[in-house]
């Protein structure tokens, strides 16, 4: 399996591909960012160099592109054959987010989400993460955010992810700010707390679904292990460093978790905390008996939010039709 040249230091850029200077391996590189991945075409690389590295340095290849109005996603295959799901979202203007992903599959197995259905079969590697990006730049379009929301527990692939972003940051290289950044989490208390000690404004996004222990511990295995009261500690300290919001993802299920009780429990668990209740009504997923609430559903529980002074947004899905919407990344082509 060939390792990606993506997240590599400069040095181990040198020794994969036995250059001898250190400015050369950062020809490489800067060619890299930009998307120039042929060598052949790194035309400030010498000639001698050019010919010996007559191949393409992604290891990572594109097998299937759809779009929607706002949404492409792209099907993407590894080297060792895996494949994984990426999205790029637009807002309509200027702005373009890649939802990356950081597994292959994911072990956390929620009841509502596609991805949990494989179970984990690997992690990313921090390139396999990058390219997922560079493929998704050569789109057209500059990307300027970034959300750890595809396939697989971002907290659960911890150094690799953290290598990725640190290349993503980097001025040097793809030069987007921590801010831009957000990793979604299941609620894994460990990796949070990891994040909390890094102390970087990076975002953090918590999948709660829902505020009440038991239908949490029922469809959210994690809860099990790391129930909400260790959930708000860990979210509280996060919050503590750099006073950053939190966004609290509450996929809508139906008749499930948006009663009034629901909208209670809510504002209990974000007491003390500064967060933004994020509504996503549930993406359908064939063979799983949830269901997506309707619109008058919607409205009366994002009411009683409103009465109970909870900052929410709801995010009408964009990509429901290619199945690039949240949960709905899973690879079926293998
Ligand atoms: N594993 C991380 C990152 C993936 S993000 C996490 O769970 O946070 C995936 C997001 O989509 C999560 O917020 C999850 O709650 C949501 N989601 C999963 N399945 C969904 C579905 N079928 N419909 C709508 N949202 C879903
Ligand atoms: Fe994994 Fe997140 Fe899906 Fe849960 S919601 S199975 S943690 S990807």
């Amino acid at each position: 399996m060939r390792k990606s040249l993506y997240a590599m230091k400069l040095e181990e850029i040198m020794e994969t591909l036995k250059l001898e200077k250190k400015y050369q391996a950062r020809i490489v590189r800067d060619n890299l960012v930009k998307g120039v991945t042929e060598f052949s075409k790194m035309t400030s690389l010498s000639k001698k160099d050019r010919e010996r590295l007559a191949y393409d340095a992604m290891t990572s290849s594109v097998i299937e592109h759809q779009e929607s109005a706002s949404t492409v996603k792209l099907a993407i295959r590894l080297s060792d054959g895996m494949v994984i799901e990426c999205v790029r979202l637009s807002d309509g203007k200027d702005r373009y987010t890649a939802c990356l992903s950081s597994q292959v599959g994911c072990a956390m197995g929620c009841a509502f989400c596609k991805t949990g259905t494989m179970g984990l079969r690997r992690n990313l590697e921090p390139g396999e993460i990058i390219e997922q990006f560079v493929h998704l730049e050569k789109l057209g379009e500059r990307i300027s955010h970034v959300v750890f929301m595809g396939m697989g527990e971002p907290l659960n692939n911890f150094t690799s992810v953290m290598e990725a972003i640190h290349s993503l940051h980097d001025p040097e290289q793809f030069n987007i700010s921590y801010r831009k950044i957000t990793i979604s989490t299941s609620g894994f208390v460990p990796g949070i707390n990891k994040l909390t000690e890094l102390e970087l404004p990076i975002k953090l996004a918590v999948s709660l679904v829902t505020a009440d222990d038991d239908k949490r511990n029922r469809i959210m295995r994690i809860n099990r292990t790391y129930p909400l009261s260790e959930l708000k500690k860990a979210l509280i300290s996060f919050q503590r460093h750099e006073n950053k919001r939190i966004t609290l993802e509450y996929c809508m299920l139906k008749d499930y978790n948006t009663g009034k009780e629901d909208a209670e429990k809510l504002r209990k668990f974000m007491s003390g905390m500064d967060a933004l209740v994020n509504l996503i009504p549930w993406n359908p997923v064939e063979g799983m008996t949830f269901k997506s609430p309707d619109e008058n559903e919607i409205k009366a529980f994002s009411n009683e939010l409103k009465r109970l002074n909870i900052n929410y947004s709801i995010r009408r899905e964009k990509g429901r039709d290619i199945s690039g919407a949240c949960g709905q990344l899973a690879s079926k082509i293998e």
